[in-house]
């Protein structure tokens, strides 16, 4: 059973007020679409996702998939008017091999993986699953003059949210029953029912929201502070000999210096340092444990790939950094001009913003082994939170 995800991303977020697409807007540092096709990523259940986004946004967001590790991202393809066009368009792209389609709308980053493989398990089963939750409120219908006509009966009204998930074969007809008959819906279940399809309901969450206004941004960081757990320092400490005929990388920046750092790796002192940071909050032992010196593989590494193993493992325990800092000690040469893009470089390994990374650097005033110039020592530590 192939299963592909259409996230509908189209939407350039008038309603926010600003210039950037919606999706683009950032929810604890990250943008919203992010948060969405990491749960797809996490989702066993689901093998694709196709991106719908407006022509003039698709070369930004390939790269934001990209840059954020979203493998899954198959295809990005282009938005139409409404929704539902931008949809279509998703489902012409595809594929035949592709059995099951669920739809996502992209800036709704408050679902997790287990309810996305629940919702594609029941429809493979029965053909249409969308997921919702009951209504609280009571829901009056207002008559031509905006009074009134009538109260709903609350106990049969859900509302709709996504994902909505549905057989292939079944998706295509109503969409072709759609078109053939100009019929635009407000969601994608309710093109499946009126060609007499039975949609199964099933509960998602209240705070499934869709982030649309920046109340609703506002609302987001709440719910995205609730759903971490206790916060976890760690601290990291690495020194090496500065030797003639190595290169000076520290932070995986290659300084020009007569003399550089000895070591198994590329004896970057700084990754080292933030990585047993990182690794002692996850309380997963040291770097040493991880990546021994006694493997062939890891020599003369450039220790920055040894952070995206770090950030592999922090995904995959749902870890996620508040913040990072380090203190470098070099007596020689000086660090500050250099500083900027090894925070942009640890940065940009573990996948987060580079206002979260903190480097400073200072000399030892002629103290000790780095005050005769004899090597380096950095300090680290890093903070990090659990997810629910
Ligand atoms: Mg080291």
């Amino acid at each position: 059973m192939k299963v592909c995800a259409i996230i509908p991303a189209g939407g350039i977020g008038k309603r926010m007020g600003g210039k950037s697409p919606k999706q683009f807007m950032l929810l604890g540092g990250i943008p919203v679409l992010v948060h969405t096709l990491r749960i797809f990523e996490r989702a066993s259940t689901v093998d694709r996702v196709v991106l719908v986004a407006p022509e003039g946004d698709i070369a930004a967001t390939a790269e934001l998939a990209a840059a954020h590790g979203c493998k899954k991202v198959a295809k990005i393809v282009p938005g139409g008017r409404e929704r539902q066009d931008s949809v279509l368009n998703g489902l012409a792209a595809v594929g035949d091999a592709c059995d099951i389609v669920a739809i996502h709308d992209a800036v709704r980053p408050f679902i997790n993986e287990a309810l996305v493989d629940t919702a594609v398990s029941g429809a493979a089963g029965l053909g249409a699953v969308c997921v919702g939750m009951p209504v609280k409120d009571t829901i009056k219908q207002l008559g031509p003059d905006d009074r009134a006509a009538a109260t709903l009966n609350r106990k049969s009204l859900w509302i709709a949210q996504t994902p909505q998930v549905f057989k292939r074969e079944i998706l295509e007809e109503a969409y072709r029953r759609a078109y053939a008959d100009g019929y635009y819906g407000t969601d994608d279940a309710s093109l499946v029912e009126r060609i007499g399809v039975p949609v199964a309901m099933i509960r998602g969450g209240y705070g499934n929201i869709k982030i649309t206004t920046p109340e609703d941004l506002e609302y987001g960081e709440y719910l995205l502070q609730k759903g971490r757990e206790a916060m976890r320092t760690g601290t990291g400490y690495d020194s090496h000999r500065l030797v003639e005929g190595r290169k000076l990388i520290l932070g995986g920046v290659e300084i020009p210096f007569e003399r550089g750092l000895a070591g198994h790796s590329d004896a970057d002192a700084l990754i080292h340092a933030v990585i047993d940071a990182l690794l002692g909050a996850m309380g997963q032992g040291d770097i040493g444990k991880h990546f021994p010196d006694t493997n062939p593989v890891y020599k003369g590494i450039s220790s920055l790939k040894l952070l995206d193993q770090i950030k592999a493992l922090l995904a995959e325990m749902r870890f996620s950094i508040l913040n990072i800092d380090a203190g470098i000690i070099l007596e020689r040469p000086k660090l500050a001009p250099f500083t900027d893009s090894m925070r942009e470089n640890i940065a940009r390994s573990l996948d987060i913003p580079a206002a979260l990374v903190n480097i400073k650097a200072k000399t030892n005033e002629g103290m000790g082994f780095v005050g005769r110039g004899e090597g380096v020592a950095v300090f680290a530590t890093a903070t990090i939170v659990a997810h629910k």
